[in-house]
């Protein structure tokens, strides 16, 4: 196999961890049993491995166990808080807030409900992609059902201020979901004292595996209906219908309880990888940070460089590094980021823009080739570009 350029996309997804794996993969050949089936032990063992899981989710938000709706993604988890509570609530109200820096996920739901009749508020980010707390106040009103601000984001890594918000929107009994899957196991979460009333939540991002999510949903002061978007067989207290993925569910438990061992010392690791690279391409002219520097998550660095083409730019990276230039679940489209553009950034330099997705498994030897290469490919595409001018 010829050599693979570094990956740096940890923001779009991430390997299974070894140890997640290891655990696992006895639910696919012995412990195959359904979580359902309450009559003998093959059901009772995937039960139990499921209820753990359940639990370790549950503790890494200050949550209670049956707030935890397994889904398939945060995706899903988003379609549901958000389709599901217009549904249950249509009758009180028919306005929802969210964010023009949100992912599609959470964008494209809302637009489907604009179709049905519902009002969409989408607030703008400042500069430096905050939420004005002001301007969401503001938006408010009394038919307002539902706002929804994601807690990190996927391509600039700005963190909301999720207490804040959630103080707003608890004083005005309005619910408050937060997309939370850059989130979770990279900062605390706590929904208790954040008032988040649901929360979306992803295992491929944080090193366990594709195909399983979770959907946070509180039971208790206030508690939240949802209408469900899935029907049969009345699983995940009638939330969301279908076999539960035990595998998956136990490997999103090993992943999540990983992360939060880790948390601290992973974070400050990343975070030294992250100014490093940072200090490094730096030293070139006309290239800014996008997004707050500091509340931020500490594997993210988004970079936009001026006078270069950034087509020409991505394609001089990608032999050596895996990097994207917006969001890999909207990066298929031609269209430049709307988050870069939200922050006041031009067309032409959106598409000029680096995201570097820093992880658990990159080392500062990789950091080092990936800061030298990156400045000699703008470098010589700036050199180049003086000449075909001159
Ligand atoms: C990756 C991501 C999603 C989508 O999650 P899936 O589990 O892949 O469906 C949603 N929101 C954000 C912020 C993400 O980063």
């Amino acid at each position: 196999m010829s050599i693979r350029p570094i990956y740096l996309d940890c923001h779009a997804t991430t390997p299974v961890d070894e140890r997640v794996l290891a655990m696992m993969i006895p639910y696919f050949t012995q412990n195959f049993g359904n979580p359902s089936s309450i009559q003998h032990q093959y059901g009772w063992e995937a039960e139990a491995a499921v209820r753990k899981a359940r639990e370790i989710l549950a503790d890494a938000i200050n949550a209670a166990p049956e707030e935890i709706v397994f889904t398939s993604g945060a995706t899903e988890a988003n379609n549901l808080a958000i389709k599901g509570v217009a549904e249950a609530y249509c009758q009180k109200g028919q306005h929802i807030v969210t964010v023009v820096s949100e992912h599609n996920a959470v964008i494209d739901p809302c637009k489907y409900l604009e179709g049905l009749g519902f009002e969409v508020t989408m607030l703008p980010v400042q500069k430096d992609g905050l939420l004005d707390l002001n301007k969401l106040e503001k938006s408010l009103r009394s038919d307002t059902i539902l706002v929804s601000v994601m807690a990190a984001n996927n391509e600039i890594g700005v963190l909301q201020p999720l207490g804040e918000i959630g103080t707003i929107c608890r004083e005005r009994e309005v619910y408050f979901h937060s997309d939370a899957a850059q989130a979770i196991g990279k900062i605390s979460l706590d929904v208790q004292a954040m008032k988040i009333d649901l929360m979306s939540l992803t295992a491929h991002k944080i090193y366990g595996p594709k195909g399983i999510g979770a959907l946070y949903v509180r039971r208790r002061n206030p508690r939240v209906q949802l209408s469900p978007q899935q029907h049969g067989g009345g699983h995940e207290r009638g939330m969301r219908s279908g076999t539960l993925y035990t595998p998956q569910i136990v490997g999103f438990g090993k992943a999540v309880e990983i992360a939060l061992q880790e948390q601290v010392t992973e974070g400050n690791r990343q975070l030294g990888l992250r100014q490093k690279l940072w200090e490094k391409i730096s030293q070139m002219d006309g290239i800014h940070q996008n997004g707050h520097p500091t509340q931020r998550l500490t594997g993210n660095l988004n970079v936009s460089v001026e006078g270069v083409n950034g087509s020409a730019l991505h394609l001089g990276l990608q032999r050596v590094m895996a990097v994207s230039s917006g969001s890999a679940c909207s990066s298929r489209s031609t269209k430049p980021s709307h988050v870069l553009t939200a922050l006041g950034n031009s067309e032409n330099l959106a598409y000029a823009s680096v995201r570097f997705g820093i992880g658990r498994f990159n080392t500062v030897e990789e950091i080092n080739i990936v800061a030298e290469n990156f400045v000699s490919v703008v470098n010589s595409l700036r050199k180049q570009s003086i000449q075909d001018k001159g």
